[in-house]
């Protein structure tokens, strides 16, 4: 198959959907790929690395759609990308439809088979190309908290690790799935003291057993999160219920019984944000103080690392991808339930029914 990796053009987005280790693969089962020229710039591939792997890079990003069989993205297909897709033609990607009636729209109008993302599944009931981006974003959570901490960032200037005679900063994480695990783990290997809360008893069964001497543990009753919150210098919020907008668990009047000067790291935001008062920022603006109490809540936090988040979606991606050119999507997601599950559109129609009940289409 030609498979075909045009350059990310979304805003601020430095990601690339193929590594120069994905395209040797590939080739050596056999496939084309082509590549847009400058396409992994922004993740520290050049076009040169992409050769060496044995891609052909193409000049413009019309080429690389007009000639690719699939193509392999990182981001949801922009206006411009949309007008290329064509029935026949295979789009793997991240594309999060259920709020966007306007990309929906176009991929059924431009008949492409669409496979998002984030809704492959795996046998655990989990959601194998979302889980690099958690564990990114939960990694990422106590390094920019930390910053945010510092006296000239606004924060109350205390140390993550304390030094030998004062103590660590508290750090309370509020939800431990896969943000939560990977926040709290690196929070305690800073030194910091820490502690994660849950609403599900079994998650926190699993915490105890695997990291009961890294990090304690708690139930997240209404009561025990204010009284955490009230001692911590950094709260990491990374709830999810699954398909609904997360719930606001510090309200802002609770603002005013925090630490002045605490750091809340809204990892949720791209849920809406579990804190009443987070609003979504970027990169170039990541932190703002409401009551004294600075906040983080950059929403695509992942690609302030676009290098590692590249390199992590990409490891996610290989086999589907490698399934999806060998044996094309109708025998490989006959073959693989999971990956079934990540097909969203197909020649005009919707394949997902949370998407249509999402948007009020036929699925
Ligand atoms: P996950 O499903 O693995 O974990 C969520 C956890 O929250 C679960 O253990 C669940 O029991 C718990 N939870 C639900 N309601 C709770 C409550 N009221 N109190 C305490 N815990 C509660 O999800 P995840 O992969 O860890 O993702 C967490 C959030 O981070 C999601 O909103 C996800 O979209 C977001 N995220 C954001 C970025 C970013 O760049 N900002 C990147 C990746 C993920």
């Amino acid at each position: 198959m030609k498979i075909g990796c045009p350059k990310e053009i979304k805003p601020q987005e430095f990601r690339v959907g193929m590594t120069p280790n994905a395209v040797k693969e590939a080739v050596a089962q056999g496939h084309q790929v082509v590549v847009e020229t400058q396409a992994g710039i922004g993740a520290g591939f050049t076009d040169a690395d992409y050769e060496a792997a044995g891609a052909v890079i193409l000049g413009t990003a019309d080429e690389v759609f007009a000639q690719a069989e699939m193509i392999v993205k990182v981001k949801e297909p922009q206006p411009v990308e949309r007008k290329r897709l064509r029935e026949g033609q295979i789009l793997f990607t991240y594309l999060h439809l259920a709020p966007d009636p306007e990309q929906t729209r176009d991929l059924l109008d431009s008949g492409v088979t669409a496979i998002a993302y984030e809704t492959v599944t795996d046998d655990r009931g989990g959601l194998p190309l979302l889980a690099p981006m958690s564990e990114v974003a939960g990694r990422l959570a106590p390094q920019v908290g930390a910053w945010t901490l510092q006296k000239a960032n606004g924060g109350r200037g205390v140390l993550l690790g304390g030094v030998p005679g004062v103590a660590p900063a508290r750090v309370l994480v509020i939800g431990g799935g896969v943000v939560g695990t990977h926040a709290a783990r690196v929070a305690a290997g800073m030194g910091a003291d820490v502690t994660v809360i849950d609403r599900s008893v079994n998650r926190l069964r699993y915490l105890d057993d695997v990291f009961g001497r890294e990090f304690k543990n708690a139930y997240a009753s209404a009561g025990n999160t204010i009284d955490l919150a009230r001692e911590a210098d950094m709260i990491i919020g990374a709830v999810l219920i699954p398909g609904a907008a997360a719930p606001k668990l510090i309200s802002r009047a609770q603002l005013a019984e925090l630490k002045p000067g605490a750091a809340l790291v809204d990892v949720a935001i791209d849920q809406g944000g579990c804190f009443e008062t987070s609003h979504a920022t970027t990169h170039q603006d990541p932190v703002y103080e409401i009551d004294g109490i600075m906040h983080y809540c950059v929403a695509n936090m992942p690609g302030a690392v676009a290098r590692t988040s590249t390199l992590a979606l990409g490891n996610a991606t290989l086999p589907f991808l490698l399934a999806l050119a060998g044996k094309g999507w109708k025998r490989a997601c006959a073959e693989d339930r999971h990956l079934l599950a990540g097909l969203n559109t197909h020649a005009g129609k919707l394949t997902y029914a949370a998407v249509g009940a999402a948007l009020g289409l036929p699925s």
